[in-house]
């Protein structure tokens, strides 16, 4: 069972191997490729820091436990008909996208976020709303490694 907050739905969509660090980076992938290789795996949705928040790196600002990171996640929940704490398969969050997100929220629902820009999430959005696959993650590719709120 992997328990993700909220925005961390979407930003899994869009994770090509950028990241804060080699640990966070490390445990992103293995979470992407777990859900994109085992869309049946569960996952249960929870309030605040999750397992990716974990692998954050303590010696750089921590913004997990930031207002604005939650109100996000509220949004994410909200526009997915999502409920914390009932688990359920990774399949079943990929079809909610699909539909009831479109590539152009992303703009709106992570306005301050630093990866925004990269368009990734946005692109994310679009290849499940056409019914294919997330590309396999990509060995580590750098990345800004500033505090965001990823
Ligand atoms: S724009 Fe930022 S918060 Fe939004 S899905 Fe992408 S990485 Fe996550």
């Amino acid at each position: 069972m992997i328990r993700l907050r909220g925005h961390h739905l979407l930003c899994l969509l869009g994770y090509r191997g950028m990241g804060y660090s080699d640990e966070f980076c490390i445990n992103m992938t293995a979470i992407y490729e777990r859900l994109r290789v085992q869309p049946e795996t569960e996952i249960v949705m929870i309030e605040g820091p999750d397992d990716i928040c974990g692998h954050y790196p303590k010696d750089q600002h921590a913004h997990c436990e930031g207002a604005s990171v939650y109100t996000r996640d509220a949004r994410v929940l909200d526009k997915l008909g999502m409920e914390l704490g009932k688990p359920v398969p990774w399949s079943q969050v990929t079809a909610k996208v699909a539909d009831h997100v479109e590539p152009g929220d992303i703009q709106v629902i992570c306005a301050s976020c630093p990866w925004e820009p990269y368009g990734v999430c946005k692109e994310g959005v679009d290849i499940i709303r056409r019914g294919e696959s997330l590309p396999p993650a990509p060995s580590r590719s750098g990345g800004p490694a500033a505090a965001a709120e990823r």
